[in-house]
This record gives structure tokens, C-alpha cells and sequence, in this order.
């Protein structure tokens, strides 16, 4: 009787032991399983933050938001004819940004006729808001000007321009859109111009 009792006691042992260690392995596996989720989130969430400078879109949805002539200008590094563009000859006050993503890219203030048919700026707004690349097509070295923040095609920029940066900025007109100066940029200028209503 003793010894069955202890048999029992063994098996009883023996069984926690069994269940404890499979409660273990359980208890192992559930906390990953559920951790998992949660960086998997935390990194989903850390990529958006270090993507959201960055347009990325498909040809596909390129195609669908451009005109043909700006898909194949801004996405195939094509170049407008020369003087057909709607900024070549603009004189507005304001900022130029990406006609693809809205990035600024150049002030008015840097704008300069440059006679050659597309709008001319001496500088970007901001080194950042473009990236330069060599450009060797057409049996010519050229450094290609894109936009930082969705890599379309905007021109090229060459080191003919005016001063003070000597450099021309050769941009596309169907790569930009001109946003003209804020209500705050205009009442600023409005007060440069009330000395002459005085007069
Ligand atoms: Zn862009």
C-alpha cells in the first residue's frame, strides 16, 4: 500500500514535472508570439517616420497623377522644346516646387532670364531639396538635377550662370509649379512699397 501510494506520488511528481515543463514551453512561445507584433509595428511605425520626406510611387501611379508630357519629362528624363514651357518667360513672386511632389526647389528670387527657353535659377532653395547626378547621354556630360524627394527628372544645371553662384540651373517647366507668395511674404512687401505711396 505504501509503495503504491509512493509510485503514485512519483507519477504525480513525475507528471507536474511533464506539464510544468510543457506549461514552460508555452509559456515560451506566447510571449514572442506576442512581442513580435508589437516590433513588428514599432518598425513599421519608425519606417514611416524615415520615409515620410520620401515620395515613392509606382510608374503605374506616376502615370496616373502626371500629364503624358510631364510622366515622360519628370519619370523618363525627357526635355521640353525649348520656349513652349509656362515658366520660361514668368516673372511671379514666389516659390517653384515639384510638379510631381510639391518639394520646393527654387525662389523667384534666383530666377534669371537666361535666354535659353526654360526657367533659369542661379541656386535651389536648398541644397538638400535636389540631388545632382552625372549625366552622360546623348554623347554629352551633363549633371542631371532630381528631386530629393521623389527622384524625378527636373533639368540639368550647368556653371555658366550669373553670380553669385555662377551656376544655371536649367529646369523643365512641366517639372515645376509655381506657388505664389504667402499672404505674410505679401504684406511684408507691401510694406517695402508704402514709402512710395507716400511720396
Ligand atoms: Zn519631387
Amino acid at each position: 500500500m505504501f509503495r503504491n501510494l509512493l509510485s503514485v506520488a512519483s507519477l504525480c511528481l513525475f507528471a507536474s514535472v511533464v506539464i510544468g515543463c510543457g506549461r514552460q514551453s508555452v509559456n515560451e512561445s506566447v510571449p514572442p508570439s506576442i512581442t513580435k507584433p508589437q516590433t513588428a509595428t514599432e518598425e513599421h511605425a519608425s519606417k514611416e517616420t524615415s520615409m515620410s520626406d520620401q515620395v515613392v510611387k509606382t510608374d503605374e501611379e506616376w502615370r496616373k497623377q502626371l500629364t503624358p508630357e510631364a510622366y515622360r519629362v519628370l519619370r523618363e528624363k525627357g526635355t521640353e522644346r525649348a520656349f513652349t514651357g509656362k515658366y520660361h518667360d514668368f516673372k511671379g513672386t514666389g516659390v517653384y516646387v515639384c510638379a510631381a511632389c510639391g518639394n520646393p526647389l527654387f525662389k523667384s528670387d534666383t530666377k534669371f532670364k537666361s535666354g535659353t527657353g526654360w526657367p533659369s535659377f542661379w541656386e535651389p532653395i536648398a541644397k538638400k531639396n535636389v540631388e545632382e547626378e552625372s549625366d552622360r547621354s546623348f554623347g554629352m556630360v551633363r549633371t542631371e538635377v532630381l528631386c530629393s524627394r521623389c527622384g524625378s527628372h527636373l533639368g540639368h544645371v550647368f556653371d555658366d550662370g550669373p553670380q553669385p553662384t555662377g551656376l544655371r540651373y536649367c529646369i523643365n517647366s512641366v517639372a515645376l509649379d509655381f506657388k505664389e507668395a504667402s499672404s505674410e511674404k505679401a504684406e511684408s512687401a507691401g510694406k517695402a512699397e508704402e514709402p512710395e505711396d507716400e511720396k
